[in-house]
């Protein structure tokens, strides 16, 4: 079976897990020659950029149309060779090739019948937690720590809140703020639940700062520390490593499999944030993913976008071993309950092992061409 079209779709909406800011990604459709259709999505999140990964997506397109639909790697291993000079080691071409990859993903499996779990190689869990994913958004600790624990009370087994976001939470910025915010939401989700601490790039923490937290956290039992000294310092995170036993994350924002070899070289990585809508796909997280379970390394699905990328990252979480949770946004929009026919939940804190063809969702395309960006 050979692949008739591809076509990309950028497409802007209101993100309330992010104060209600807009957001936009590029979905990419891939038809076959029967008419089956694949969806995937490239994580631009800016609409300049989303605009740009569009038109490589458009691009790129003659190199996937005519192709066999069974071909993932070989086509992902031609886009890669194409974009030679403007995606090698970094670069929007990733997003490019991440939002064709998932697609192709999934028309594989919605023309064999197979999911994509299964085309993996089936599951590497028994079961797979979840965990909230959230942004502080409030001036008032009390009220935070209400919101958060009342989304853990559904199950889920802790919570990752990002500082340094909009809205009035000012978290990341004062130490005793700071301290006083990881006490109220831990003692208020209770026992047996994580918390996990995410910086913005707002917070732009020194060395000095970084330690000085961590060790605070550490105490207080924050289960890992994100982004402390953002994504690119290699000698900062080996100072924040030898002085403090926090468990460190970053990652989300490397752009293939070797940049995640990289950042696990360096030994100061034990959580390593993969988004698939960015990594190269399917294809590029499960490279990168299995290295970290070769290294002794959590990896973890940078589940921040649409019910695309969320039944990707379902698949690919149950798939790897180095996975070992998921992050999910219990902050709904139209994005992540609205877009597809099955959107990704939990079930008393667990995620679901994913079932049906290639993602095992029906995407809804009148939203998306009502979403669609000029
Ligand atoms: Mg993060």
């Amino acid at each position: 079976m050979r692949i008739r079209s591809v076509e990309a779709f950028p497409v802007s909406y209101q993100e309330p897990t992010d104060h209600n800011r807009f957001r936009a990604v590029c979905l990419v459709k891939i038809t076959s020659e029967d008419g089956h259709v694949g969806w995937g999505e490239g994580c631009a999140y800016f609409p300049e950029a989303t605009l740009a990964t569009a038109k490589l997506v458009e691009g790129l397109a003659e190199l996937v149309v005519g192709q066999n639909v069974l071909h993932t790697k070989s086509i992902w291993l031609a886009l890669k060779e194409h974009s030679w000079w403007y995606g090698t080691a970094a670069g929007i071409a990733s997003i490019a090739i991440s939002g064709i990859d998932i697609a192709l993903w999934d028309l594989k499996g919605k023309v064999t019948g197979l999911s994509v779990l299964e085309m993996l190689g089936g599951p590497a869990h028994e079961r797979m937690p979840a965990i909230a994913s959230l942004h502080g958004t409030k001036v008032h600790i009390e009220e935070m720590a209400e919101e958060i624990s009342a989304h853990t009370a559904t199950g889920l087994h802790g919570a990752k809140v990002g500082f340094g976001k909009r809205g009035e939470a000012n978290l990341g910025f004062e130490k005793d703020r700071d301290l006083e915010f990881v006490r109220q939401v831990t003692e208020a989700m209770g026992p047996g639940k994580s918390l996990m601490v995410d910086l913005g790039v707002k917070n732009k923490w020194d060395i000095a700062t970084a330690i000085s937290r961590a060790k605070a956290f550490e105490e207080l039992g924050v289960a890992w520390l994100e982004e402390p000294l953002g994504h690119d310092d290699p000698e900062g995170y080996k100072a924040l490593r030898a002085a403090s036993g926090i468990r460190i994350a970053y990652g989300e924002r490397e752009w293939n499999a070797k940049g995640v070899k990289r950042i696990v070289d360096t030994g100061t990585v034990d959580v390593v944030g993969i988004d698939p809508g960015r990594i190269e796909g399917i294809t590029g997280f499960q490279m990168a993913a299995e290295f970290c379970a070769m290294s002794n390394r959590q990896a973890n699905a940078h589940n921040f976008s649409t019910a695309i990328v969320g039944a990707a990252s379902q698949a690919l979480s149950w798939a790897s071993p180095a996975c070992k949770l998921l992050e999910l946004q219990p902050v709904y929009g139209p994005a992540q309950k609205d877009l597809v026919d099955k959107p990704i939940w939990h079930e008393n804190g667990f995620v679901p092992m994913p079932e049906g063809p290639g993602l095992g969702i029906e995407v809804n395309e009148d939203l998306i061409l009502s979403a669609k960006m000029e």
